[in-house]
């Protein structure tokens, strides 16, 4: 395993690389999800690149940027274990800073239109201007054939899909899925955060996804009675604070009166300052 920071020294870590590269996007503090999107990268390419970079870009004025948990010497131990010694296959973890990311004079963003207005967009105002320029890069300096996100960040891959197809970007998308803990809870760095009080209350999110899928197997397909549904779950929990719920086309996320094809159930809720997302795709 070889860990890189400067551009210049990913740029020759890559250029040393001969056949196929996958490319994992994190913010590091990693857990069974990252690493399952990394073990998926090893077994469909040559060469595997992981990014670690909490992009100061996507938070918000009020959000968690200085306290979102890091310990890169943990990560780097988790990812050492993933390795396969005696092979010609390269791991590169490349650990860019802020400074290198947006030096001073920084001026240029990409930014995908009506994908980014609702649910978390709605909820984060220039979070996904924030995911798609760090990725754009991210994709320029490594030139990945294939590139690993979560489904758990179901609008994040759905609008890095659209700029990868909009910018022609040479590269294949795979989404993987969420990785959960054995109550449902869907894997997170921001877990840590939860007061056991709140951890054991936060597999609401789980159980209420749950209530609507067994609705929409049942037959039903209106997509309010899913919402109510959900929300009504929710609502159960005296720790849970709901801050949006959705049914929404899976391609446009836009909210569904009646659900006929693929579709998105969706939520983020708090526990006390913690917030957490989770989803279910309808098929
Ligand atoms: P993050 O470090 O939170 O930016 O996540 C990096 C990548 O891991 C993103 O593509 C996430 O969607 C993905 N990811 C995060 N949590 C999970 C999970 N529980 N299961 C699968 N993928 C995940």
């Amino acid at each position: 395993m070889k860990t890189v920071s400067s551009f210049f020294d990913l740029r020759a870590a890559r250029l040393s690389l001969d056949g196929t590269v996958g490319l994992v996007p994190t913010m590091g503090y990693l857990h069974e999800g990252h690493l399952s999107l990394v073990a998926r990268a090893k077994a469909e390419n040559q060469h595997v690149i992981v990014s670690i970079f909490v992009n100061p870009t996507q938070f918000g004025a009020n959000e968690d940027l200085s306290k979102y948990p890091r310990d890169l010497e943990r990560d780097l131990s988790l990812l050492a274990s993933l390795e396969s010694p005696g092979t010609a296959s390269q791991l590169i973890v490349w650990t860019p800073t802020a400074e290198m990311m947006y030096p001073s004079g920084y001026q240029t963003w990409v930014e995908v239109e009506a994908l980014t207005k609702g649910l978390e967009g709605a909820m984060r105002p220039g979070h996904f201007r924030g995911v798609t320029t760090v990725v754009a890069k991210l994709f320029n300096a490594t030139q990945p054939h294939k590139a690993y996100f979560g489904q758990k960040d179901a609008q994040q891959a759905a609008v890095i899909r659209r700029m990868v197809a909009d910018l022609n970007f040479p590269l294949e998308m795979v989404i993987c899925p969420t990785t959960r803990e054995a109550d449902g809870l869907a894997m997170s760095s921001r877990n840590k955060y939860l007061s056991e009080a709140e951890r054991k209350a936060a597999t609401v999110l789980f159980r209420s996804l749950n209530v609507a899928k067994a609705l929409y197997e049942a037959g039903e397909r209106d997509g309010e009675m899913l919402r109510r549904k959900m929300k009504e779950m929710l609502a159960s929990e005296p720790l849970a604070q709901m801050q949006y719920v959705s049914c929404a086309d899976y391609d446009t996320l836009e909210e569904l009166d009646t659900v006929t094809g693929k579709a998105l159930l969706s939520m983020a809720v708090y526990f006390g300052k913690t917030r957490l997302i989770d989803n279910f795709v309808l098929r």
